[in-house]
């Protein structure tokens, strides 16, 4: 599989070259997962899945007028405007590609599920925001070849915050986001980069991440806009 990471910014204000563009990444040039910016249309995937509306992982939900545009299949887990978006809530192959979608904990507003996407031997997850995956949905998870995840929060335990009744909803911090998927992977790929991260300066904020992959003896992967990854250059 080939990669290509078209955005890593965060649903924030700050912005920095590189990482200026909200998420979205693209599989063999043929499949995106998640679409923050109308532009990563000129890509011309045969297929979209977005993790949760959200309008930094689907643009069209921030500018409606662009809405019916999309003239390409899109799934998301759950409905949006009438039928313009499909729900995925079962694995099922697309031109080759086995996709199965994981739910995810994130927001109280509109549900989000993480994507596994198998080809082969390879086999990534995409997971979009989240802070928790229910032990039911992590079995589901194999060993990967790839974890691509969020960087909303560099402090443990990152943000998550709760209602009166006690329901918790927001982004789990990148060292608890290691912990989870150490166990599937070797690898793991960070973008949707926090404030932290520009308070830091891309430069500080890449070092230290790349100390917290040394010291989970995982590699970690700092996802900029643009980026081009060939996973055979991933072994197992
Ligand atoms: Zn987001
Ligand atoms: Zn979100």
């Amino acid at each position: 599989m080939k990669i290509k990471i078209l955005g890593t910014r965060g649903e924030i204000k700050p912005s920095a070259p590189y990482h200026s563009k909200y998420s979205g990444i693209l599989i063999d040039n043929k499949i995106m997962i998640d679409i923050g910016e109308k532009e990563f249309l000129k890509y011309k995937p045969q297929v979209i899945f977005i993790t949760h509306l959200h309008p930094d992982h689907a643009f069209f939900t921030r500018d409606k007028k662009h809405f019916y545009e999309i003239k390409i299949p899109t799934y998301a887990p759950e409905k949006y405007e009438n039928n313009f978006v499909q729900i995925l809530k079962k694995p099922k192959t697309f031109l080759g590609y086995k996709i199965t979608p994981i739910p995810t904990e994130h927001s109280l507003k509109v549900k989000s599920q993480a994507y596994l996407i198998e080809k082969g031997k390879q086999k990534i997850l995409y997971t979009g925001d989240m802070f928790w995956i229910k032990k039911q949905y992590q079995k589901k998870i194999p060993k990967l070849s790839l974890v691509i995840t969020e960087g909303s929060y560099i402090n443990k335990g990152g943000r998550i915050i709760k209602t009166k009744n006690s329901k918790p909803y927001g982004h789990t911090g990148i060292p608890n986001l290691i912990n989870l998927f150490k166990p599937y992977t070797k690898s793991i790929l960070l973008m949707h980069f926090g404030s932290w991260f520009y308070n830091y300066g891309a430069k500080k904020a890449r070092n230290k991440l790349k100390q917290l992959g040394k010291e989970n003896n995982i590699n970690i992967i700092i996802g900029y806009d643009g980026m081009d990854l060939d996973l055979s250059h991933i072994t197992d």
